[in-house]
């Protein structure tokens, strides 16, 4: 057994830590896994220091569009959020992030938050409600989201873009700005109505004075560049740039209904956040805390958030604003980090850069990899991390692989065979070793202060000075003369001690691979103290396994390749012999594919031959917009272009447009034909009467 010191005399801290809400409708990737990642080597050290840390999180559940995928699904809410929460949990776990609950926010507590929050700011008279007018769809009996309206973007004209941004020109707008709305849910025109609605009163005086103290930098809660932005959003005094929150959205909605106003339910900002205090009342309640303890005004827990930089107006200003005038503590610090990249770009679909935590893990890649990686490029700034693949792949082997499992690899054998798996006690004044134990306070600084990469950078120029002990020692070499066993018996025993210290550095990064050193070395779980002792003389190890093979980069070439089609769903795991009936599912399409077609009703406004071709016609297509569109159409064989002019026809309105030779086809128009060919016959469609230009086929 090894030799343990007591953690240090200081009463251990009690923190209460929290990652970002992933939303219940869609997949984990790795862009979130950064943050997940992050957070959780965090609590691991905090944890490793004799802390009482606490990791808690929840899927956000609540909203339209879970409400719609459910439908769409023939499934209930509650049954597509459960399903959701056990791929979340499968993923994390996957990646060894280790929450010590993880909930939802459609949970009894979360829900006796929110009223209790909404009772708590009405009370203070910082709730109102006001008229406002919403984009309304006749057909499904809604309200919609700003992203489920579409329409033409205000500044460009570019087509179905959404109702708060443009894709093509990234013209930022309202919903009502939008030419020719639609609504995504339905195809609908949407009509303006009125709602009213409930507002949580951020511009109030209170609010403003409490949030001008607490974002100051010199407060220490928010880093420089969040605090910075903070002023921005504020303004100077009396400039009065803060906004009321819209809290409340109408039936039917999928989320809690506002105790005294029926048909209203509580939107996003009064309802997911609770979602962190509603998971950790549930662990209270699990290990028998005191959930005060940790919330009241005056606690002396620390209370972290760790976000994405994109969520930070709304934990910086608007949550302690809620927290603080709801009667609760406001968090020590709020955490933000910047975005993922993949080789240099925005993460891609088409590039197969979109990797799903679940692809990665299916792949069979080991999650410590990324985790090493991530962690070696993180600082505890905003700015975003790149995921460069083929430095992942150096990396990884070359600090891994190459200087740390290593070091163990080359004396296990020696010690297990020559020495009967015993160690000798290990040279007092190795300089490496007294190294790794002087530079332990050093790297539990960087840890603490999120300087990830620093801390990974400081290891690995450890674990330099340990391989090049090994590589003075030469055990290989030792083992091969008469009469230097004393030498290898010494040789080995240091280089154990020094890999056991370096496990202990990396532990909180690399928890698999630590849990199987420590079961090779016959040791205790490692703590941070443990940084400063050795393995007692006559201790025993256990048989040496491999504890990391090195990444092939035709893996990562793999993972690539299996994401390129993201757009579908995963293949499951199953044996290679088993991959030939998959067909069934792609003679079906569903729903949603089906309504990216966007089929209108098209006047053809006039039709003339092409010169040059013989089979084409030219059509200019009425689809309701400013001009008409051209169409190029393989008709001519069936219809006399003249007779088409003033006609009637079903066009696909939405395929990307095509350059040919006679000029830009814009669109297709749809005909009904013998597939074999045989009859000759080719029919375009018709609309009954009735139907006019522009109207949308569903
Ligand atoms: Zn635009």
């Amino acid at each position: 057994m090894g030799v343990f010191f007591p953690l240090n005399n200081a009463m251990p801290r009690k923190i209460l830590v929290t990652s970002a809400l992933p939303y219940a409708n869609g997949s984990i990737h790795l862009g979130h896994l950064v943050e997940y990642i992050q957070t959780d080597i965090w609590v691991r050290f905090q944890k490793m220091r004799g802390n009482e840390c606490w990791y808690v999180c929840a899927d956000d559940t609540h909203g339209t569009p879970i409400m719609l995928r459910a439908e769409k699904e023939g499934v209930t809410p509650e049954a597509l959020i459960d399903r959701v929460h056990g791929e979340h949990a499968r993923d994390f776990a996957g990646f060894g992030v280790k929450f010590d609950h993880y909930d939802s926010t459609n949970s009894p507590e979360t829900r006796q938050f929110c009223e209790l929050f909404y009772q708590r700011l009405k009370a203070a008279g910082l709730i109102e409600t006001r008229t406002i007018e919403q984009f309304y769809d006749p057909v499904k009996a809604m309200f919609l989201p700003d992203r489920f309206i579409k329409g033409e973007c205000p500044k460009c004209g570019a087509r179905d873009q959404y109702g708060d941004n443009c894709e093509a020109c990234g013209a930022a707008y309202t919903p009502t700005e939008l030419k020719n709305p639609y609504s995504a849910v339905s195809g609908a025109k949407p009509e303006l109505k009125h709602s009213e609605h409930y507002f949580f009163k951020l511009s109030d005086p209170r609010c403003e004075s409490f949030l001008r103290q607490y974002t100051r930098h010199a407060e220490g809660r928010l880093q420089l560049e969040a605090a910075n932005k903070m002023q921005e959003w504020l303004g100077e005094p009396g400039e009065h740039k803060l906004t009321d929150w819209d809290i409340s959205r109408d039936a039917p909605y999928f989320g809690f209904e506002i105790p005294d106003a029926p048909g209203k339910y509580f939107y996003v900002w009064l309802d997911a956040p609770i979602g962190y205090m509603g998971s950790f009342k549930n662990l209270c309640a699990q290990k028998g805390l005191d959930f005060d303890d940790y919330f009241k005004p005056d606690s002396d827990a620390e209370l972290y958030h760790f976000i994405g930089k994109d969520i930070l107006y709304f934990h910086a200003l608007f949550w302690p604003a809620e927290l603080a005038h709801a009667g609760f503590r406001t968090p020590t610090s709020i955490f933000a980090h910047g975005f993922l990249t993949v080789d240099g770009a925005k993460m891609s679909k088409s590039r197969g850069t979109f990797i799903t935590a679940e692809s990665y893990l299916q792949q069979g890649l080991n999650p410590e990899w990324l985790r090493y990686y991530f962690a070696g490029k993180l600082t505890n700034t905003l700015e975003d991390l790149d995921l460069n693949l083929e430095d992942f792949v150096a990396r990884v082997n070359s600090d891994l692989i190459g200087k740390y499992v290593n070091i163990a690899s080359r004396a296990a054998g020696f010690i297990s065979k020559r020495f009967d798996g015993k160690l000798t006690e290990a040279d007092a004044g190795l300089p490496a070793l007294l190294a790794i134990t002087e530079a332990a306070p050093r790297v539990a600084e960087l840890y603490e202060a999120r300087e990830f990469g620093k801390a990974m950078r400081e290891i690995m120029a450890l674990a330099d000075l340990a391989n090049q002990y090994v590589d003075s020692v030469k055990p290989w070499e030792l083992a091969k003369q008469a009469g230097k066993e004393t030498e290898l018996h010494l040789a080995c025993s240091n280089s154990l001690n020094l890999f056991r210290l370096l496990t202990a550095l990396l532990k909180p990064v690399l928890p698999a691979v630590a849990e199987k050193a420590e079961a090779f070395l016959n040791i205790a779980p490692l703590a941070w103290a443990d940084t400063t002792t050795r393995l007692p003389a006559g201790h025993r190890i256990n048989a040496y396994s491999h504890l990391m093979i090195r990444i092939d980069p035709k893996q990562v070439a793999a993972l690539v390749d299996a994401n390129k089609e993201s757009m579908n769903p995963p293949a499951p795991a199953k044996p290679a012999a088993a991959t030939t009936e998959t067909s069934t599912e792609n003679a079906t399409l569903s729903i949603d594919d089906f309504m990216k077609v966007d089929l209108r009703v098209a006047r053809i406004v006039s039709a003339s031959p092409v010169e040059g071709a013989d089979k084409l016609v030219r059509l200019m297509l009425d689809i309701g917009e400013d001009k008409p569109r051209q169409v190029f159409a393989g008709i001519k064989s069936a219809y006399d272009p003249a007779a088409l002019q003033g006609r009637l026809t079903v066009m696909v309105a939405n395929l990307a447009p095509r350059k040919m030779k006679f000029g830009l086809s814009e669109g297709m128009v749809l005909a009904a034909s013998d597939e074999t060919g045989k009859t000759g016959g080719l029919y375009i469609l018709s609309p009954d009467s009735g139907a006019t230009a522009g109207m949308r086929i569903k």
